[in-house]
């Protein structure tokens, strides 16, 4: 299962998080994480597998 270290605001400090069980057909995309030390969930921007670090020169789209 997908685990990763985030900032927890209940927490106020860098916790440990993980996937909950999906209900809503997510599976392993899914970008719900719940702290593991106080239950709170968080939503993912990104998933962990492709972290966006180069986001300085966003596309130009022609109208
Ligand atoms: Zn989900
Ligand atoms: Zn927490």
């Amino acid at each position: 299962m997908a685990e990763r270290e985030l900032h927890c605001d209940t927490c106020d400090g860098v916790q440990l998080f993980e996937a909950p069980p999906c209900v809503d057909g997510h599976g392993s995309h899914c970008p719900e994480l719940l702290c593991t030390r106080c239950g709170t969930a968080v939503l993912t921007p990104a998933l962990p597998r492709h972290p966006r670090r180069d986001r300085r020169h966003p596309t130009p789209h022609a109208a």
